[in-house]
C-alpha cells in the first residue's frame, strides 16, 4: 500500500484478498502498510487488486517463505516490548539486551539475579519455568510455580519477562505470564507448537534448531506469521559443528544473511552459542558488530550451584560489564543499545 493509504483502503484490499479465497495479512511498517498474500497455489490474478485505490503494485514472492521476506515488507520489523520501566525494542536502530538464569529454580535465586540484571542497565528478564533437557534425569524446571516466580520479579523489578513454552500445555500457561513467548531449539520445526505459538497474543522469540538451514528457520518463523503472529524476535544460539572446543558453534554469519532476506529481527545468544563463561563476552560484542538486533544471556548470582546450565552463565558484574562495552560499539554502528 501506498504510504497514504487510509484504513478503509487497507480494508477493502484484505476484504478483496478474502473474496479470491485467499488469506490477507496487513503488515503494519514505519512508513506503510504491506498485505502479504497467502493460501495461493500459484500465481494470483494481481489485477484487479493492484487497480485498488492505495494500492502500489503487487509483487509475486518466488522464495519459500514469503511473509518474512524483505519482498513482502522493504522496512525492518521492530519488536516493542512494553515493561514498566520502559518499551524494549528490537530491531531497527535498537538492539534490545535480555539478561536471566537458564532456569528458574527459586524465588530467592531469580530474584538475586534479576536484580543484577535491572542494575545492569537490562529491562528484559529470562529464564525458564519449563526447560527442555537432554537427559529426563535433569533439572525439568518448576513448571506453572516458576512462571508465578516470573510474575513476581516483574512486579517487584519491573522488568520484562521471557520464557519458554515447550509444548502446546505449557504455551496456555507460558501466555497468560509472559511478556515474550520463547520457542527453544530443540522445538524450531515442532510445527503444532509453532502454529499455537502463531496464533498467540504475545511476541515469540524463536532459536534456531541445531542443525537447522537458513531456510529452514525462515520457514519456521513463516508459521508463526502465517497464522497471524507478525512480532516475531529470531535468535541465533549455535549450530552443531564438529569443532568440539564449545558447546555448539556460534553463527554470526548467518545475522546478515538473515537481515538481508527477512524484515525479522535476529538476536544473539552467546551463552547456547559457546557453552563457556569466558566466551560470552568477546562474543557479545562481536554480535553487536555484525549487526545483531539484540543479545540473550544468562546470568546467574551463584553459576558454580546452577540447576543448568552453569557453566555458560556470567555474574550480574560481568553482564554489566557487557552491557556497557555492547553500548559502546553499538553507538560506532549508529545504533542504541535499550
Ligand atoms: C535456553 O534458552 O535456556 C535454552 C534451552 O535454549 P536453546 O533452546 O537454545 O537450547
Ligand atoms: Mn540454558
Amino acid at each position: 500500500m501506498n504510504s497514504h493509504a487510509t484504513e478503509e483502503e487497507i480494508r477493502a484490499v484484505c476484504e478483496k484478498i478474502e473474496s479470491l479465497g485467499l488469506k490477507p495479512h496487513p503488515i503494519p511498517g514505519a512508513g506503510r502498510t504491506a498485505i502479504g498474500i497467502t493460501g495461493n497455489n500459484g500465481e494470483v490474478n494481481s489485477a484487479s487488486i493492484e487497480s485498488m485505490p492505495g494500492v502500489i503494485e503487487c509483487i509475486p514472492v518466488s522464495k519459500p517463505f514469503k511473509l518474512v521476506s524483505r519482498d513482502v515488507k522493504p522496512d525492518d520489523t521492530v519488536v516493542g516490548i512494553q515493561t514498566a520501566l520502559g518499551e524494549v525494542r528490537f530491531g531497527g536502530k535498537d538492539v534490545g539486551i535480555v539478561g536471566g538464569p537458564c532456569a528458574v529454580e527459586s524465588r530467592e535465586q531469580a530474584f538475586a539475579a534479576a536484580k543484577g540484571v535491572k542494575a545492569a542497565g537490562a529491562r528484559l528478564f529470562r529464564g525458564g519455568a519449563y526447560k527442555p533437557r537432554t537427559s529426563p534425569y535433569s533439572f525439568q524446571g518448576l513448571g506453572e510455580e516458576g512462571l508465578r516466580i516470573l510474575a513476581d520479579v516483574r512486579s517487584e523489578f519491573g522488568l520484562g519477562i521471557i520464557t519458554e513454552a515447550v509444548d502446546n500445555e505449557s504455551l496456555d500457561l507460558v501466555e497468560r505470564y509472559a511478556d515474550v513467548i520463547q520457542i527453544g531449539a530443540r522445538n524450531m520445526q515442532n510445527f503444532s507448537l509453532l502454529k499455537r505459538a502463531g496464533r498467540a497474543r504475545k511476541p515469540v522469540l524463536l532459536k534456531r534448531g541445531l542443525s537447522a538451514t537458513l531456510d529452514e528457520f525462515l520457514m519456521a518463523a513463516e508459521y508463526l506469521l502465517s497464522e497471524g503472529n507478525y512480532q516475531v524476535i529470531l535468535c541465533e544460539r549455535g549450530v552443531r559443528t564438529f569443532s568440539d572446543f564449545t558447546r555448539n558453534t556460534l553463527d554470526l554469519s548467518v545475522i546478515p544473511a538473515v537481515q538481508r532476506r527477512s524484515h525479522l529481527p535476529i538476536v544473539v545468544d552467546p551463552s547456547h552459542g559457546t557453552g563457556r563463561r569466558n566466551k560470552v563476552l568477546p562474543l557479545s560484542r562481536a554480535a553487536v558488530a555484525v549487526g545483531a538486533n539484540g543479545l540473550l544471556v544468562e546470568v546467574h548470582h551463584d553459576p558454580d550451584h546452577a540447576l543448568s546450565d552453569g557453566p555458560q552463565s556470567i555474574l550480574p558484574e560481568e553482564f554489566s560489564e557487557l552491557v556497557r562495552e555492547a553500548g559502546q560499539i553499538a553507538a560506532v554502528l549508529g545504533r542504541v543499545i535499550n
